[in-house]
């Protein structure tokens, strides 16, 4: 990768705490990089090419770069580590207090190998870990952070809130601009409930329809990924019509019996279960856009085909936008296709990097909740004043400033562009998926669909890569399973050299051969 467009606030020591830490306003610009292109300079740059966020990646002319030694950049080669440093023995004393040291079990690196960085600060679309390097973070806290790392207005509202008080147990006023701000963006939502993580949402969205129809069954698809409570542990056993089995233990095996596992983008095999288990099917739960399988977009007519399914055997249709909601669109995938589901569950964007999750729907379901009806489901820290400031102060960004979602899309037509160009370049057989601000790369020569094409695709080149990317300090999600995510503070730059050392990687003699 040459060391053109690099660059940054200049003077500091290789990859260590090259940020500069400014918060002024003059940078919202600059993070955004709306309309920013190779080579011009991004609004709210300094004038020296200091960029208070990012540190790196500051373009002041075509291709030239500002101050900073070789390794000031922390998307060049020498910005990132192979050497995991302080992490290594964080690790093991984490090992020693915690299950696998980790407190969710994707940040392990189990499947990728190696040690995980251990992150002491992120700004914009960059961490920093304990041992002063830096990452183009493409993790983005699994989808959390669509503006970035410690956005000002997010920041502000969080330092408003905590000295109002953390937590009181009795209703806020935040609490109904939050509800109100969703019930406006999301079109299938009418009404709302807080709760405190994706998983709290799909388990009470699932009881919620399950009073509604009266029935047991659920259906969930081979891949995707719903929380880890009892019902959605499940997948599919020896054929997508067998009952579900429990695929963790500890899961009971009725639990799991009422959970049928379909294959995503075959509607087919939704129908046969629908037809096996006539008026016992309460719910069909879907990812509109499937990011747990690694990215997988719907085929077109799958989610309308899903609405008449369900509509047609009385069962509803829950839509988890936990990832895909206000990530594909402000509406979510439901305002990006078209499809209104009866129920969706929210979380991820709408806490703006604090717990939170959220279930909402048709009014006449939605009134089923206690107190309103006889559906129970309650939280000590349901609606956290921290959590609620800090999301709605997102999401009114998100309203606020609809190009950004125009500067998102930008930066994933570049991703879209550069993965087939890369492919026919190196001849590497690849798939990039996309929809919105989050997409993944399959190595596979075949068109990935669905659960068994995603499982086909090479895990190993997968390694090779996400460890060529972290040497090259880029942190993709440790998993070929994940959907990688980009923020607005992600610049095209950024994607450029997340291109460029991809080839690198790639292309090199040492990439895995089939
Ligand atoms: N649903 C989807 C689609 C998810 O991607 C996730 C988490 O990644 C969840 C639900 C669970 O959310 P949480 O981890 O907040 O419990």
């Amino acid at each position: 990768m040459s060391a053109a467009g690099g660059g940054g606030s200049g003077g500091s020591a290789p990859g260590r705490g090259a940020r500069a830490r400014s918060g002024g306003t003059g940078r919202r610009g600059g993070r955004t990089g709306r309309g920013s292109t190779t080579g011009r300079r991004r609004r709210g740059d300094s004038a020296t090419g200091a960029d208070g966020v990012t540190g790196a990646g500051t373009t002041t002319g075509a291709g030239a770069t500002t101050g900073g030694g070789p390794g000031s950049d922390p998307v060049a080669p020498s910005g990132g580590s192979t050497d995991a440093g302080r992490a290594e023995a964080l690790m093991e004393r984490a090992r020693r207090v915690t299950p696998g040291g980790v407190n969710s079990p994707v940040r392990a690196f189990k499947s990728v190998g190696g040690t995980p960085r251990f992150i002491s600060s992120a700004e914009g679309a960059f961490l920093e870990d304990v041992d002063g390097t830096r990452y183009l973070d493409f993790v983005g806290s699994w989808g959390v952070m669509l503006l970035g790392h410690g956005h000002p207005a997010v920041r502000s509202a969080l330092a408003e809130a905590l000295v109002r008080g953390t937590s009181f147990g009795t209703p806020t006023e935040g609490e109904v601009l939050l509800a109100e701000a969703i019930v406006e963006a999301v079109p299938s939502i009418d009404v709302v409930r807080m709760v405190n993580s994706g998983t709290e949402a799909t388990a009470s969205a699932i009881r919620l329809a399950r009073a509604a129809t009266e029935r047991d069954l659920v259906v969930k698809f081979r891949g995707g990924y719903h929380g880890h409570a009892d019902a959605f542990l499940v997948e599919a056993g020896s054929g997508a019509a067998t009952l579900g089995v429990p695929s963790s233990p500890g899961v009971p095996a009725g639990a799991a019996a009422d959970t049928l596992v379909a294959e995503y983008n075959d509607l087919d095999s939704v129908a046969a279960h629908l037809a096996d288990h006539p008026a016992a099917v309460a719910a069909v739960i879907v990812e509109p856009v499937a990011g747990n399988m690694g990215c997988v977009p719907p085929v077109p007519g799958f989610l309308e085909g899903l609405r008449t399914l369900c509509s047609d055997a009385g069962a509803l249709l829950v839509f988890d936008e936990v990832m895909s909601g206000f990530r594909v669109a402000r509406g979510g995938a439901q305002a990006r296709y078209g499809v209104t589901p009866d129920l969706t569950t929210l979380g991820k964007v709408i806490g703006g990097g604090l717990p939170v999750g959220a279930y909402g729907g048709r009014e006449d379901l939605m009134r089923l909740v206690a107190p309103d009806g006889p559906v129970y489901q309650a939280g000590t820290l349901s609606g956290n004043p921290l959590a609620v400031a800090a999301g709605l102060a997102t999401l009114r960004i998100l309203g606020e400033e609809p190009e950004l979602y125009d500067h998102l899309e930008v930066l994933g037509r570049a991703f879209d562009q550069g993965f087939t160009e890369l492919a026919r370049r190196t001849g590497v057989p690849m798939r990039w998926n996309r929809v919105g601000a989050m997409g993944s790369l399959f190595f596979s020569d075949a068109p990935v669909v669905d659960w068994p094409s995603a499982a086909a695709a090479s895990r190993e080149r997968f390694v090779a890569l996400f460890q060529g990317l972290l040497a090259r300090g880029i942190h993709l999600p440790p998993s070929p399973f994940e959907a990688w995510f980009w923020s607005v503070a992600h610049t095209e730059e950024h994607v450029r050299r997340t291109l460029e050392a991809a080839e690198e990687v790639v292309g090199a003699e040492a990439f895995p051969g089939e």
